[in-house]
């Protein structure tokens, strides 16, 4: 006798219908009643095949429930069950395949920074590498930088499309470098058949016309760290005698949004204890400011910080994302742009049936390059010995590539074992972790709650727009 318990699913409400996200697949699963039914019917029970039928059979008595059940079993949303339930199995323990070919590479081309906000992860208590004193040079040279670009370009293997990202410390503070730089990995880059893309994250401070227009000419993207309105700016974005920053960089971002149209200009926010209101932050980047696009992260601290975000923080960080979210699908129902990054990133992993065996591309299709040369695992690791995958020199370190990957891989994660959200989370930024833990490889338990309820909305506006307006979603595929 067949025995048949629920498999492994996140149930969501949406457009008034309900929907499964099924662990496994990382698919969305749209249910009908009879489907719903059967599902409801299992609720947390092992039942046989035929009770289930007869149970739910006379509620719809014109639908064919056995094929309806077939189906629920095909996407693994109904599992057939002889004996009691094993844990959930995790993501197979397969490495990917090396060398596996680089997308993008971090050039932090200075490690120095004309502002000194008291959150950085690079200079506050949480660093990781000291800048200040340590082996690597204060800014790159115009030599490792092209450099950077040839090891992107030999480990790309087939990649059509490959990226150049330039970071800091202040990334404009080397500005002759990476002006260089541009034209060379064009020529590269056409010299293999490839194209090659460019973004740079500033804090706009030093923004000239002269910049502007090079970022403009070279439809380099730009993404500006801003915390929001001045008070809010201010609070932790100073420079080194502790004055505020927001009037500096005003104008420049301002004339940098008149004249760099040909790609979106973004900002980006940290949140923290005390700049955390999501919504007003919004409002002030996008109406008063003109940025296309705004994306929030909270700090990156360890805890018992001032500024790291608490239980209570991270709750009230739901709720504004939620609000904005919100607004976000009433914008996309009706055809118009919204700029919260947060959940277009989403949709488009969820629309795309992300299913991660890492949280990120570190270390595996990206890596970062330091001011010297030494290549890690992303820009937030460059210039750390214990992080450290290769030279410039030398290129990528494969067996110590294959040893990260193995250490770092979801199955290694136990607690994400049994976690609906691992498909997309997959235990969550290394960086993070390192802080928290003292160590890449443990998964972030500190923000589940965050992330689970933050998925689940992304999920909940997934599906109101694959019932409503499934024409928006198109855009990711
Ligand atoms: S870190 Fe937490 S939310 Fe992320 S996959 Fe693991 S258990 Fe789930
Ligand atoms: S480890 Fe963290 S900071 Fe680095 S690329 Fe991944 S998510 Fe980003």
């Amino acid at each position: 006798m067949s025995v048949l318990a629920q498999g492994e699913f996140h149930p969501f409400t949406a457009a008034g219908r309900r929907f499964l996200y099924l662990v496994p697949s990382a698919a969305v699963f749209a249910l009908d009643e009879p489907a719903a039914a059967l599902i409801d019917g299992l609720d947390g029970r092992r039942v046989a095949r035929r009770d289930l039928l007869a149970d739910v059979g006379s509620r719809f008595p014109d639908t064919d429930l056995a094929q309806t059940l077939d189906e629920l079993e095909q996407v693994h949303a109904v599992r057939t069950v002889a004996a009691p339930a094993p844990p959930a199995p995790p993501a197979p323990a397969i490495i990917p395949l090396t060398p596996f070919p680089l997308t993008t590479a971090v050039l932090n081309v200075t490690n120095q920074c004309n502002l000194s906000c008291s959150y950085c992860y690079e200079y506050s208590e949480d660093k990781i590498v000291d800048t200040a004193n340590g082996s690597q040079p204060k800014f790159m040279s115009e030599e490792t930088a092209r450099k950077s670009v040839d090891l992107l370009m030999n480990e790309s293997g087939d990649n059509r499309v490959v990226h150049v990202s330039f970071f800091g410390g202040e990334t404009l503070m080397n500005y002759p470098v990476l002006s260089r730089v541009v034209p060379y990995a064009r020529e590269q880059a056409a010299a293999r058949g490839k194209q090659v893309e460019f973004n740079l994250t500033t804090n706009a401070t030093l923004l000239t016309g002269e910049m502007i227009g090079f970022l403009a000419d070279n439809d380099i993207s730009v993404t500006v760290s801003m915390d929001g309105p001045r008070e809010m700016q201010n609070r932790f974005r100073v420079f080194h005698d502790g004055g505020g920053s927001y009037d500096v960089l005003l104008p420049r971002v301002r004339e940098l949004l008149r004249r760099h149209t040909s790609r979106p200009v973004g900002a980006r926010v940290t949140l923290t204890s005390q700049v955390s209101d999501v919504v007003s932050i919004y409002r002030h980047l996008t109406e008063e400011i003109g940025f296309r696009e705004v994306g929030f992260a909270p700090v990156t601290t360890s805890p018992g910080r001032e500024y790291a975000l608490d239980g209570d923080g991270f709750d009230h960080m739901v709720e504004q994302f939620t609000a904005l979210a919100d607004e976000f699908l009433e914008a996309a129902l009706a055809g118009r742009h919204h700029g919260f990054s947060n959940v277009s990133e989403t949709l488009e992993e969820i629309h795309k049936g992300a299913s991660k065996a890492y949280p990120c591309g570190a270390g595996l299709g990206l890596v970062g390059v330091a001011t010297g040369g030494d290549v890690a695992l992303c820009h937030r690791f460059a210039g750390s010995d214990e992080h450290k995958l290769g030279t410039v020199d030398d290129g990528l370190d494969r067996e110590a590539q294959n040893a990260f990957l193995e250490r770092h891989h979801l199955a290694n994660k136990t607690d994400c074992h049994t976690c609906w959200a691992r498909p997309l989370c997959s235990g969550g930024c290394y960086h993070e972790a390192h802080t928290r833990y003292g160590t890449s490889e443990r998964p972030n338990l500190h923000y589940c709650e965050w992330i689970r309820g933050w998925t689940d909305v992304c999920l909940r506006v997934y599906g109101e727009l694959a019932a409503r307006n499934p024409e928006f979603l198109r855009r990711f595929e």
